[in-house]
């Protein structure tokens, strides 16, 4: 084997799809990336166009594997790691989508799951699935396409269509239309999926009006998936590690233990903490859902998920005209001797964990005549710190007490609020010197299911810290902040939950 091997990492996100190829220990050796287009068709809906979606991939690795074969990188094993719960129906015969894809974040089957909650299948179905009955994840999704789109609920009964999510998709093009599997990570995304048993459930898709013929064969976050078809960039290279992104996060921030949790900043924020082969159910509407399956054992984690961080940044970027770029928040905020009083509660889009309130919306309370752009942009910092407080606090009462906290994404560059996040979770703060956690978690799952390491322990020390952040605040006034977060909190809150 020759010193310079390396891996290439799909990474197909929710704004763009990138592909980063890394050498076994973790250098970044080439990296490519393309934007994608949102489509919103009326307000609360979210498509992109899976074509789109398969240009900028095949464009992506043609210019990353380019690059670092230009270098001299032998690359010899690919994995796929993506946005989740984003679905998609395709014919099997010619691969062609149906409909757009229907993106996480799209809220147009909100009526089916209140009926569903409405008749009292909200219990059944977080027992089985770990997760809440919301219309985030791809069940509702892929029954609407089958409804919406004429014929298509009878070819699907047929076996004429197949669905997937979007590593599935790409699995499949990839493949040539020769295999047509989902790993666990993204199937325990779906709502159709017993976690517990790890497999598609009957009574889930009779609930939800999914025929199991349009369903992929659930694999596990490691093997010899397929190789890359003859005529597509990469050909010939074979796919052997996918896993949604934030459960690809996890494993590049080499979270393989229990208690061990990272949160990955973007444009939500979304923390696991791995809960080992235990799947802690939660009580406080945090989501149950599998880390990772290898070697036919499956791993949990507890997640929660906060709607809008970096997103309340853009938003005082490009909305508010109050920063020029997201990095200049972090000498706004240093400036400020305290935050004034001023709290914003980001609920732009409802709040997620552990609320989910979906009716909830946005607020900025405690303004005075001496507020300034200054206030206001660390009040959108400080809300990010005092949702992952929630968060912790509901995992410490699910009986999860993570002892650190590592951070990745854009928002984890932003040291005041790393420090004051630090402050208001009093837990330590990490960050590690590989940023690109979630390519590179993927990239280890593929250089797994290749035999280029032996197991995730082989991978544990490729993790170094970067910059560690200690809680430092008297505890009084961390107190009051949290008093004045939560005060803001309820004057936003449609619901009690
Ligand atoms: P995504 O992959 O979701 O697009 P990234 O991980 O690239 O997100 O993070 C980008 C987000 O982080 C943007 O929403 C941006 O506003 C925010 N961001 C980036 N740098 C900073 C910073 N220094 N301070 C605060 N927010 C930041």
């Amino acid at each position: 084997m020759s010193e310079k091997t390396a891996i290439l990492a799909i990474d197909q996100g929710t704004t763009s799809s990138r592909a980063i190829v890394f050498s076994l220990t973790g250098e970044i050796v080439a990296l490519a990336q393309r934007e994608i287009t949102q489509i919103y068709p009326k307000p609360g809906w979210v498509e992109h166009d899976p074509e789109e979606i398969w240009d900028s991939v095949c464009a992506v690795i043609s210019e990353a594997l380019g690059a670092a074969r230009e270098d001299g990188w032998n690359v010899v094993a690919a994995g796929i790691t993506n946005q989740r719960e984003t679905s998609i129906v395709w014919e099997r015969s010619s691969g062609l989508a149906i409909h757009n894809a229907i993106v996480w974040q799209d809220r147009r089957t909100a009526n089916v799951c209140a009926a569903l909650a409405a008749d009292g299948h909200e219990e059944m179905i977080s027992a089985r699935t770990g997760l809440v009955l919301d219309p985030y994840f791809s069940a509702s999704k892929v029954s609407w396409i089958l409804d919406e789109v004429p014929g298509a609920r009878g070819q699907a009964e047929a076996g004429e269509l197949a669905f997937g999510t979007v590593e599935s998709f790409l699995l499949f093009r990839l493949s040539g239309g020769a295999v047509h599997y989902s790993d666990a990570t993204n199937a325990s995304r779906t709502s159709l999926f017993d976690i517990h048993r790890g497999s598609w459930d009957e009574e889930l898709l009779a609930l939800f009006r999914v025929p199991a013929a349009v369903l992929p064969s659930v694999c596990p976050n490691a093997g010899k998936f397929a190789l890359i078809a003859p005529d597509l960039p990469g050909a010939g290279l074979p796919i052997t590690g996918m896993a949604g992104d934030q459960q690809a996060a996890a494993i590049g921030q080499a979270c393989f233990a229990p208690g061990q949790m990272k949160c990955t900043f973007g444009t939500g924020a979304f923390l696991l903490a791995n809960t080992g082969n235990k799947a802690v159910r939660s009580q406080h509407r945090l989501l149950t859902t599998i880390a990772w399956q290898l070697e036919g054992v499956r791993s949990f984690a507890l997640e929660g998920s906060i709607l809008s961080a970096g997103s309340t940044i853009q938003w005082l970027r490009d909305g508010l005209g109050l920063v020029s770029d997201a990095a200049e928040s972090e000498a706004m905020a240093k400036g400020l001797e305290d935050n004034g009083g001023v709290y914003m509660v980001p609920a732009f889009a409802g709040l997620g964990a552990p609320w989910w309130d979906a009716e909830a919306r946005g607020a900025i309370v405690g303004l005075t005549r001496g507020c300034g752009a200054a206030h206001i942009t660390r009040a959108g910092l400080e809300a990010v710190a005092y949702q992952c407080h929630d968060l912790m606090r509901a995992m410490a009462a699910d009986g999860v007490a993570p002892k650190l906290f590592k951070v990745d994404g854009g928002m984890s560059g932003n040291a005041w609020l790393m420090q004051f996040l630090a402050d208001i979770v009093a837990v330590p703060v990490a960050r590690p010197q590989i940023t690109e956690t979630t390519a590179f978690g993927v990239a280890v799952l593929a250089g797994i299911g290749a035999g280029h390491y032996s197991s995730l322990a082989d991978v544990a020390e490729l993790w170094r810290e970067d910059a560690k952040f200690s809680p430092a605040m008297a505890e009084g006034l961390r107190e009051d902040l949290l008093e004045g977060w939560r005060e803001a909190l309820e004057r936003v809150r449609s619901n009690t939950n």
